[in-house]
C-alpha cells in the first residue's frame, strides 16, 4: 500500500484530507445539489505529473477517482466519496503566433475570453463565467457565437490527456484520432484526465447586445415566432428567449442575445421577428461591444448562485405542435406557492448543423433548437412540463445537460456515434477506471 504522506510530498500542488486547513472549501462543488458529498482526499494538482501521480496512486489503493474543472456538473459527476482531482491549478493560457491557444484544463470561462481578449482572438463558448473550459468542451460547448462559428470542440485541434495506465498522450486529427474524435462532444471525465487543450481561435467580433423584457405578452404567438424564426436567422444573430413565472407576478418573456452585423441589418432581422410575433414594445440594443465584454453583461437562467435548481432539457428539430406549446403555458402558470419556473430556448441551427453527426462525438447536428426546464430542485413541474414539450421533442440531449431521469440516455445523448464511442471506451479506459451512471 503506498504511503500517503508520501504522495502528498511528491506533489507540485496540495494535498487535502478531511482534517486539513482548507479542506472544507475546496472540496465543496459550485453545484449546491452535491456540496455534501465528502471526497476521502482532494488532490489540488499544479502539474501534469500531480495527475499522473494521483491516478497511480488511486490505482494502486484502488479508490475511485473524478477530475473536476468548474465543478458545475449538473449530475454532480465531478464529486465523490473518493478522490477529487482539482484542476483549477492548471490555468495557462498561451496564444502562438498561428492563433492557437493552448489552454490549461483547471481555466474557466470568464478567465479564457479576458487572455484572448488581449490577443485579440476568441472562442464561441458558453455564458458562466465561472464553467470550467475542459467540461463545457468535452460536452460541445453551445453559445453566442455557436451559430457563426460552430460549437467549442468544433474549434479544438489538440488535447493532452493522461490515460487510465498514468501515461500521457497528445492527441489531435493525426494522433490517437478515435480518442480525440471522441473528446469533443461525448461528455467528460470518459476516457481520460484531460491536462491541456488546444484551439483554433476566431477574431474577437464587436458585438450587439439584444435584450427585451415583456410582462402580459401574447406568450403563444412569442414562442411560435421564435421557434420558426430563431433557428433560420443569419448566422450573425443569435437570439435566444425565456419564459419565466415567479407566484404572484405576471409570466415575463425576455429575449436575449447578440449580433455580429451592422447595427441596420440588425435593426431590420429583429424587426421581422417583431413582426411575426405583433409585439409592440421595442427592443433594446448596445452596439459597439467587444465580445467577451458582451459575455459578462449576461447573467444567464443557470447563472443564479444559492439556488439548488434542477434542469432537464431535450433538442427539437421542428416547431412545438400549437397544442404542446399551450399545454407548456398552461403548467408553467399554474398557481403555487413558492419557486421561479424558467423555460429556456436556445437557437441552434447555423454552423452548428453544417458539420456532419458523425465528424464529431457530438451528435446533434439537424436540431432547432434546446429546450431546458428549469426550477428549483422540489418542483415537480420539471418533470410534467419535459414530459409534455418530450412529445414533439427529437428525443435527443445535449451531454453537458446530464439527466438521470432519462430511460435511453446512450440513444439521447450519443445517437448513431454510440457504438464508436463504446469502442474508444474499450480501447482507452478497459476496465473502468472512469465510471459514473450513465457513463459510456
Ligand atoms: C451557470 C451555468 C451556465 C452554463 N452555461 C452554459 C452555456 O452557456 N453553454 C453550454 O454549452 N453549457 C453551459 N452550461 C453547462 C456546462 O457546459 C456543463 O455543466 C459543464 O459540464 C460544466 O463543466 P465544469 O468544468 O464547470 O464542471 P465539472 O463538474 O468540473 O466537470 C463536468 C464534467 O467534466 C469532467 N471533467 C472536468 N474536468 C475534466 C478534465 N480535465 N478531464 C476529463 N474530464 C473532466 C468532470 O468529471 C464532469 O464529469 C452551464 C452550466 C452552468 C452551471
Amino acid at each position: 500500500m503506498p504511503d500517503l504522506a508520501e504522495f502528498g510530498n511528491s506533489l507540485d500542488g496540495e494535498l487535502f484530507s478531511p482534517d486539513s486547513p482548507g479542506y472544507e472549501a475546496i472540496r465543496r462543488p459550485v453545484n449546491l445539489a452535491y456540496r455534501e458529498v465528502r471526497p476521502r482526499l482532494v488532490v489540488a494538482c499544479r502539474s501534469v505529473c500531480d495527475v499522473v501521480g494521483a491516478m497511480t496512486y488511486a490505482t494502486a489503493i484502488g479508490d475511485r477517482i473524478v477530475p473536476r474543472g468548474g465543478g458545475h456538473c449538473f449530475a454532480g459527476r465531478s464529486s465523490t466519496d473518493g478522490i477529487v482531482l482539482d484542476l483549477s491549478g492548471l490555468d495557462a493560457i498561451c496564444v502562438a503566433a498561428d492563433r492557437v491557444a493552448t489552454i490549461g484544463a483547471g481555466v474557466r470561462l470568464g478567465q479564457v475570453y479576458a487572455a484572448l481578449h488581449a490577443s485579440g482572438r476568441t472562442l464561441p463558448a458558453g455564458c458562466g463565467p465561472t464553467v470550467g473550459i475542459t467540461g463545457l468542451t468535452l460536452g460541445g460547448g453551445i453559445g453566442l457565437l455557436g451559430r457563426k462559428h460552430g460549437l467549442t470542440c468544433d474549434r479544438l485541434v489538440g488535447a493532452q490527456v493522461v490515460l487510465p495506465d498514468g501515461s500521457v498522450v497528445n492527441c489531435d486529427r493525426d494522433h490517437e484520432p478515435d480518442l480525440f474524435w471522441a473528446l469533443r462532444g461525448a461528455g467528460g471525465g470518459q476516457f481520460g484526465v484531460v491536462t491541456s487543450l488546444r484551439f483554433d481561435t476566431v477574431p474577437e467580433p464587436m458585438t450587439t447586445r439584444i435584450e427585451a423584457h415583456w410582462p402580459d405578452i401574447a406568450l403563444e404567438e412569442l414562442v411560435s415566432a421564435w421557434q420558426a424564426w430563431a433557428p433560420d436567422a443569419p448566422d450573425e444573430l443569435t437570439v435566444n428567449l425565456t419564459i419565466e413565472s415567479e407566484p404572484g407576478v405576471p409570466v415575463q418573456a425576455t429575449l436575449f442575445g447578440a449580433a455580429t452585423a451592422e447595427e441596420g441589418s440588425t435593426r431590420e432581422l429583429l424587426q421581422e421577428f417583431i413582426d411575426r410575433a405583433g409585439v409592440t414594445s421595442s427592443i433594446e440594443l448596445r452596439t459597439g461591444l467587444p465580445y467577451h465584454r458582451l459575455k459578462s453583461t449576461f447573467a444567464g437562467p443557470r447563472d443564479e448562485p444559492g439556488r439548488a435548481l434542477r434542469i432537464r432539457s431535450e433538442f427539437f428539430s421542428h416547431s412545438m405542435a400549437h397544442c404542446t406549446l399551450a399545454s407548456l403555458l398552461t403548467q408553467l402558470g399554474e398557481p403555487r406557492s413558492i419557486g421561479r419556473r424558467q423555460l429556456g430556448f436556445t437557437a441552434m441551427g447555423g454552423a452548428y448543423n453544417r458539420v456532419t453527426e458523425n465528424a464529431t462525438a457530438f451528435a446533434h447536428r439537424s436540431e432547432r433548437f434546446l429546450l431546458e426546464h428549469i426550477a428549483d430542485g422540489a418542483d415537480p413541474w420539471v418533470d410534467r412540463s419535459w414530459a409534455t414539450a418530450h412529445a414533439d421533442g427529437s428525443g435527443r440531449v445535449y451531454p453537458n445537460f446530464p439527466d438521470p431521469a432519462l430511460d435511453d440516455w446512450a440513444a439521447a445523448y450519443h445517437a448513431g456515434n454510440y457504438p464508436r464511442l463504446a469502442a474508444v471506451k474499450n480501447a482507452y479506459d478497459p476496465h473502468r477506471f472512469f465510471d459514473f451512471p450513465q457513463a459510456i
